[in-house]
């Protein structure tokens, strides 16, 4: 057992050992630029992308013309929406509160030259339910912006049923599929999304490296944020991180084969250890609906103690992320916790669990005797 235990899965995965294998030829003699169209070192590293490409696509059932590799999700969510605007006639752009920063920070941004951006919350559950979207769009509405799973708490939005309101009412819908790519079902272009934020180092590929779909018809609509050698169909300029990219294929193709195993291996952990402390601890709240969530997520208040005992008591064991820096910087809170009405004092006694493919039975319940050991200490 590798101590601490690592639960972060939501934060990054480790690389997968069969990854790593498909990405060594590309580290070391395979080290050709994808855009040196002239000799076979170019030539092997361009094949190695467009077969990438392809299973990237494959798994959400795109073209893999309609795959740009970028540097990760935060850059896909970025392009996205600051490359939206300045193209489209309609200047209101719709999103949640629970989004991650790279959404809400890029409408902040957005916001301060002039443009409008509605923000919908969820409900207690933290899903974002389609009556408040139908709500928040305007005739002006030219893109809506909801991610598919929510990073902190785990939660599942109906991003089919609110792509299916968005073309109704004539915008454009874009998801940040970026926790839920490989652990539920995607397919693009049955679900009507114009637009899709991926990122390899969540599905056990290499970080800095992730992908934006964008549908055929929409690649004219999108300003690039980079400019330069117009690689990436003239979407995103720079050379390619080869390696990086064969990686992020060879993650899809694992999640894509491994997904209904791995998902209910997840479930049935997360099911133990949730047990565990709700057998022992009666003071325990899970934070999002439990049904609509991602396998391998929990996120869970523990009341009437001081978080950052508990964490400071249980960090040599376990690598977590807290829902809060510390109790009295409101700003410091999760927004996602404040969306769903979870007070700031239960907030800094918040912790979420993100178990992931390489955690085992015994890990679990070692981190759940730990703390059940460390909170009825600290109550
Ligand atoms: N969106 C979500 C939902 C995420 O969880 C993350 C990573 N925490 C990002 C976007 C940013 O991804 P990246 O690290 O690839 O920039």
């Amino acid at each position: 057992m590798q101590i601490p235990i690592y639960l972060d899965n939501h934060a990054s995965t480790p690389i997968d050992p069969r990854v790593m294998e498909a990405m060594m030829p590309f580290l070391t003699r395979e080290f050709g630029n994808a855009a040196a169209v002239s000799h076979v070192y170019g030539w092997r590293a361009d094949a190695a992308v467009e077969k990438a490409r392809a299973q990237i696509a494959q798994l959400i059932g795109a073209q893999p013309l309609e795959i740009i590799f970028t540097s990760g999700a935060t850059e896909s969510n970025n392009t996205v929406l600051k490359g939206f605007l300045p193209k489209n006639n309609k200047k209101q752009i719709v999103t949640s509160t629970i989004e991650h920063s790279s959404v809400l920070d890029s409408c902040l941004s957005l916001q301060k030259k002039g443009a409008s951006v509605g923000f919908i919350a969820p409900a207690e559950d933290g899903v974002v339910g389609i009556s408040n979207l139908e709500k928040a769009l305007s005739a002006q509405t030219g893109l809506v912006s909801i991610m598919a799973a929510n990073n902190e708490i785990g939660t599942i939005n109906d991003i089919e049923a609110m792509a299916y309101v968005v073309e109704e009412h004539g915008a454009v819908f874009h998801s940040d599929l970026t926790q839920a790519v490989g652990r539920i079902p995607v397919d693009v272009h049955k679900q009507k999304l114009g637009m899709a934020s991926l990122s390899s180092h969540k599905i056990y590929g290499p970080k800095g490296v992730g992908a934006l779909y964008v549908r055929r018809d929409l690649q004219e609509q999108i300003e690039p944020l980079l400019h330069g050698g117009k690689h990436e169909q003239g979407l995103r300029s720079g050379t390619l991180n080869v390696a990086g990219i064969v990686g992020f294929g060879a993650a899809c193709v694992l999640m894509q084969a491994e997904m209904e195993i791995e998902n209910h291996r997840l479930v049935k952990l997360r099911t133990r250890f949730l047990s565990q402390l709700q057998k022992y601890l009666s003071n325990t709240k899970v934070n999002g609906s439990l049904e609509k969530r991602l396998p391998g997520n929990l996120n869970i208040s523990f009341q009437f103690l001081d978080g950052e005992e508990l964490f400071l008591a249980i960090q040599p064991v376990v690598a977590v992320s807290r829902g809060s820096a510390c109790s009295t910087k409101a700003e410091a809170m999760s927004h996602v916790l404040r969306s769903i009405g979870v007070s700031s004092c239960l907030a800094q006694a918040t912790i979420r669990f993100g178990i992931g493919r390489f955690n085992t039975e015994v890990e679990i319940d070692h981190v759940a005797d730990v703390l059940i050991r460390e909170v009825k200490r600290l109550v």
